[in-house]
């Protein structure tokens, strides 16, 4: 029938990390056919573009040689500010010279590959919406929680950006308005001053307890001590009133949580989180909400990146 055979259709996926450029060739089952990766450089926005397009290059060039199939687009995650919309890289922490960049444009050129750039937190999430645990879902929401709360939204089946690109930050929802912490975003109280695992080394630090650490909090929990079990209850707290914020305003199917910290985190939190949300959530948004760990891990960027370009229509 001339139909196209689906394991035939490819899409490459990078995630650009603040110390690994990680390259993946996807296809629309979420099966992974070849990796690439290098160290990201720094210095200057031609050392980067020069580091991308090598995965790309050795992706495409494995493609070809093993006939894995075509090729549909190249999806890169990347961290913000960024506006998809028009592929452009409003600036990059510790890189110079990526002011307002057109970074899907220059990939273009060098690759011939149609570009997509996406923020690296909603890149995760597509990842986890086509291929992992939140599967098939038009309505899910994902945080993370590790140096600090990333956030992204998928409504309606579709990736929300907002007018300039921004929307998902989720860690930044105000959530401690008594005694707030300062927030890297120089506001006071965000989610992100209490559940990441930052903050809670932070606050580990500045109690009582032994320990500094994500790692020492954690350890505390499974040893059950009632003073880790208090600074888990905060977490749960912040946790609870951003997210019946975003439960109430989009209903959405599921809250998938990831990060290295969320994801150790997430025995823990997932019980007093969902009693938590049932109390404060209105009740047809909650009914049938599932709040899942993040299945993924360090591929979710790459194969969200990759996967505008397999949805099927
Ligand atoms: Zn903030």
């Amino acid at each position: 029938m001339g139909a196209i055979t689906l394991s035939n259709s490819l899409a490459l996926g990078v995630d650009l990390g603040g110390t690994k450029i990680l390259g993946l060739i996807v296809d629309q089952q979420g099966k992974i056919h070849g990796e690439q990766s290098l160290p990201t450089p720094i210095g200057s926005a031609d050392f980067l573009l020069d580091a991308l397009s090598t995965v790309v290059k050795k992706l495409t060039q494995q493609c070809a040689e093993e006939k894995l199939g075509t090729i549909l687009g190249l999806g890169v995650g990347a961290p913000g500010p960024l506006n998809p919309k028009d592929g452009l890289i409003y600036t990059m922490p510790n890189l110079p010279g990526m002011e307002n960049y057109p970074l899907a444009k220059e990939l273009t050129q060098r690759t011939g590959l149609e570009t997509r750039l996406e923020n690296d937190a909603n890149a995760a999430l597509l990842g986890e919406v086509y291929f992992g645990a939140a599967k098939g879902h038009s309505d899910a929401v994902m945080l993370t929680l590790g140096t600090g709360v990333g956030g992204a939204v998928f409504a309606a089946g579709q990736m929300v950006h907002g007018d300039r690109g921004s929307a998902g930050e989720l860690g930044h929802i105000t959530v401690e308005w008594d005694s707030p912490r300062r927030c890297g975003c120089g506001r006071l109280g965000c989610l992100e001053t209490v559940a990441s695992g930052t903050a809670v080394s932070a606050i580990l630090k500045e109690s009582t307890l032994q320990g500094e650490s994500g790692r020492d909090f954690l350890d505390l929990l499974v040893a059950k001590d009632p003073g880790a079990n208090k600074i888990l209850d905060r977490v749960v707290q912040g946790l609870s009133r951003a997210c019946s914020c975003f439960i109430n305003t989009l209903n959405p199917k599921s809250i998938v949580i990831g990060g290295g910290f969320g994801s150790a985190l997430f025995e823990y939190l997932h019980r007093p989180l969902s009693e938590a949300l049932k109390k404060q959530c209105f009740e047809i948004a909650y009914r049938d909400l599932q709040i899942h760990p993040a299945k993924l891990g360090n591929l979710a960027g790459a194969m969200g990146a990759a996967s505008p370009f397999l949805s099927i229509a």
